[in-house]
């Protein structure tokens, strides 16, 4: 299987003694994982976006308030479908190239565009009773002619109102709504590839293993020795108290195999509770996959082994 790297970087960001490695994807992608990506971008993004164009159409004819609902969650929808489809056959067949995601994502969201353009125009037609086969209408040229009569003429009135936007106005349009597409496709394909780590040695995904769950007491500090690589500060902590709506997760992330690449995120989590009695929890991590040295790994196994089990609120007066 053949590889290539645009970018010839390790999975750590540093290797010099002294400063910390956040983990990083190496930037290589399988040919054939391009290859399947690519392919899932074209035909996957065409089809989503053949669907699209119809579901336009019905929102052209639609209520007002329809049409701004169907629009929002049509587009949010779709650029997630966009992002999604490409990212997970890229996944599947290891491609760990921000690189590539962002290639394949740009080329779904493309493909989607143009086949709405097509098929909106196909089922604006099919509706109107003049429909040409899809063929015709499909050809750039003639694409281009139809998409510069619409600009010109207009083609629904805003929200029912008496002003139908036309030439640039009708583009803007337009243009928000591309952009608004690749900017959804593009967060949930990066999202997905940001998701796990790589061994580069094993050629496999990595997992992630919760080991303890941790009080944030002086949380800054905590925070500071940490993304200076000094894992020693977690020897003094203590255990979450479950009494308390904050805490810390400490996570053991990397190969499942190997000690080639383990890495070490604590995340902060805040459960907050509104007027209404809604809880919403807010996380943020305090460091985010510092790799460790096997050493390191065994140190916070230890710690963790060491740190008393879940401690309810007798406890409290221990903090
Ligand atoms: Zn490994």
């Amino acid at each position: 299987m053949s590889e290539f790297s645009p970018i010839p970087v390790g999975p750590i960001s540093s290797n010099l003694p002294g400063v910390p490695g956040f983990y990083k994807h190496s930037g290589r992608v399988p040919a054939n994982a391009l290859l399947a990506g690519m392919l899932a971008a074209v035909l996957g993004g065409f089809v989503l976006g053949a669907v699209w164009g119809f579901v336009e159409l019905y929102l052209h004819l639609a209520p007002a308030k329809l049409q701004i609902a169907g629009f929002i969650f049509g587009v949010g929808g779709l650029g997630m479908a966009l992002g999604y489809l490409p990212a997970v056959v890229l996944i599947r067949f290891k491609a760990r190239s921000p690189f590539a995601m962002f290639a394949c994502t740009l080329v779904s969201a493309a493909s989607a565009y143009y086949a709405a353009w097509i098929f909106f125009i196909f089922a604006w037609e099919l509706y109107g009773q003049t429909g040409r086969p899809l063929w015709d209408i499909a050809g750039p040229v003639s694409l281009a002619r139809d998409v510069k009569s619409i600009y010109d003429d207009g083609l629904w009135r805003l929200l029912g109102e008496e002003w139908i936007p036309t030439g640039i106005y009708l583009a803007m349009f337009w243009a928000v709504e591309f952009f608004t597409l690749l900017t959804i496709a593009l967060r949930t394909a990066m999202k997905r590839l940001n998701k796990k780590t790589f061994c580069e040695n094993c050629d496999t995904w990595g997992t992630a293993r919760p080991i303890m769950e941790i009080s944030d007491e002086n949380w800054p500090a905590l925070k500071k020795s940490l993304l200076a690589g000094n894992i020693d500060s977690l020897a003094t902590v203590k255990p979450r108290i479950y009494a308390m709506p904050f805490w810390c997760d400490v996570t053991i992330e990397g190969c499942p195999t190997c000690d080639n690449v383990q890495t070490l995120t604590v995340t902060r989590i805040v459960v907050m509770q509104n007027k209404k009695g809604k809880t919403s929890t807010k996380k943020t991590d305090l460091v985010r996959r510092l790799v460790m040295t096997p050493e390191q790994t065994v140190q916070v196994a230890v710690i963790a082994a060491g740190l008393k089990g879940p401690v309810s609120e007798g406890a409290r007066d221990t903090i």
